[in-house]
């Protein structure tokens, strides 16, 4: 499923155009929930796995920031409830 968070292929944190990547917002294992419910955003190369990048050293507010808004973006359609039975967590 496409993401629910984004329409163009540009990085979500800063709009880049340029080497983008799909990064699935909860991943290990919620990986395939992300990619079955759309929880994915394209971010460019350095906030993917920079060392400020989501998957980096010094990028945990990046990876909190995406959680939170992937489930705010989700609840305006869906309820809490139906979030925490395919994620098993609450971000907000
Ligand atoms: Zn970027
Ligand atoms: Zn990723």
């Amino acid at each position: 499923m496409k993401s629910i968070m984004q329409e163009e292929r540009r990085c979500y944190i800063c709009g880049s155009p340029y080497w983008t990547e799909l990064h699935h917002v909860y991943y290990g294992k919620n990986r395939k929930n992300s990619d079955k419910h759309g929880f994915t955003c394209w971010l460019c190369e350095a906030h993917h796995r920079g060392t400020y990048g989501v998957h980096g050293r010094e990028g945990k507010f990046i990876d909190e920031k995406l959680k939170r808004e992937c489930q705010a973006k989700y609840e305006l359609t869906h309820s809490r409830e139906e979030f925490m039975k395919i994620i098993g967590k609450n971000y907000l």
